[in-house]
């Protein structure tokens, strides 16, 4: 049975705890808070193993006890993940008042009860007023540990009765030593991990979803419909196999970079740095003023998607390379 361990760059976390640990001082209540794609979850679930394990190995899961075996099957008794529902994105009161069944029980294996909850600034009003009621009378042996990459969403009452841990992303060093014991090659590994802002676990899901052969096709597009040689429609038709919510991402990261590159010299602040000498030449084509305008139309595409309006993919798609050709004509 493999067990979750902590990453190599939140050793320093990991041991604090432990030491708390180790002295009876654990807080009935975590907020594991940073940078998203750096593992925070993982070492939630790492850290409720080890709490969950009877005879624990320097501080993490033995993979043999029967607190091991019931929590990697899914039936441990004293755990709970509450997390949002499919489709939903806020974690709704329903699923705190069943927590509080859980919270009222004592622990069926004489250890730890623990509760992961994630991500936690997706509790609206009533979860978190429900849930504070819990942070406020803890239960002896429950530990809480709640996750979020944007602890500032998250209510002020909910986070004071946390001990908030932060998570930074690594070195480029250690996240590319990490990636590539993961497998990612090194002809892809220092674009992915400049893509997702130097978070190990973010370049690792853009390698899986072979994100760099997705933005090959996109661009592509892009750039024979700025340079006239495709027609928008034709282009909207050989991206409707993605996801809009996907092209409108990649086209503002796309769009970011021209206007960057139009403004600022340095290559580092482009996110598309490998194809920095691409972006120059669109920069100069472009209309600076038209380039905000668009960019700011793809952010109202974005949040109307997020917010699960369902428009006609083509058209949506056809509109879009309309206005980005738009971009590029002077008169
Ligand atoms: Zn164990």
């Amino acid at each position: 049975m493999s067990q979750c361990a902590p990453l190599p760059w939140q050793v320093d976390n990991w041991q604090r705890l432990l030491n708390q640990y180790q002295q009876n001082h654990l807080p009935h209540a975590l907020l594991l808070s940073g940078h998203a794609g750096t593992g925070k979850r993982l070492f939630a679930q790492a850290l409720a193993e080890s709490l969950l394990c009877s005879q624990p190995v320097d501080g993490k899961a033995c993979g043999q006890c029967k607190g091991c075996h019931l929590l990697s099957a899914g039936t441990h008794p004293d755990f709970i993940e509450i997390s949002t529902e499919e489709k939903s994105r806020v974690i709704k009161v329903d699923q705190i008042r069943a927590l509080k069944t859980f919270c009222g029980k004592t622990a069926q294996l004489n250890g730890y009860k623990v509760i992961i909850l994630q991500p936690a600034d997706c509790l609206n009003i009533s979860s978190a007023n429900a849930l504070l009621k819990d942070l406020e009378e803890p239960q002896p042996n429950t530990v809480f540990i709640l996750v979020s990459d944007q602890p500032a969403q998250i209510v002020a009452t909910i986070r004071s009765r946390c001990h908030q841990l932060d998570f930074g992303v690594p070195s480029v060093g250690q996240a590319t030593q990490w990636l590539a014991e993961q497998g990612v090659s090194n002809d892809t590994l220092p674009q992915l991990l400049v893509m997702a802002d130097n978070a190990p676990l973010l370049a690792l899901q853009l390698h899986e979803e072979q994100a760099l052969e997705k933005r090959k096709t996109i661009y592509r597009g892009l750039a024979e419909v700025q340079q006239g040689k495709s027609h928008p429609a034709g282009v909207a038709q050989s991206l409707q196999e993605y996801e809009p919510l996907d092209v409108v991402q990649w086209l503002q990261v796309w769009v970011a970079d021209v206007i960057k590159a139009a403004q600022v010299a340095d290559e580092k602040q482009l996110k598309n740095q490998d194809l920095a000498g691409f972006l120059m030449k669109t920069a100069e084509q472009a209309q600076l003023n038209r380039l905000y305008l668009y960019l700011d139309s793809l952010q109202q595409h974005r949040q109307a998607l997020l917010s699960g309006h369902n428009p006609n993919k083509i058209l949506l798609l056809e509109s879009l390379l309309i206005s980005w050709a738009q971009c590029f004509e002077y008169h």
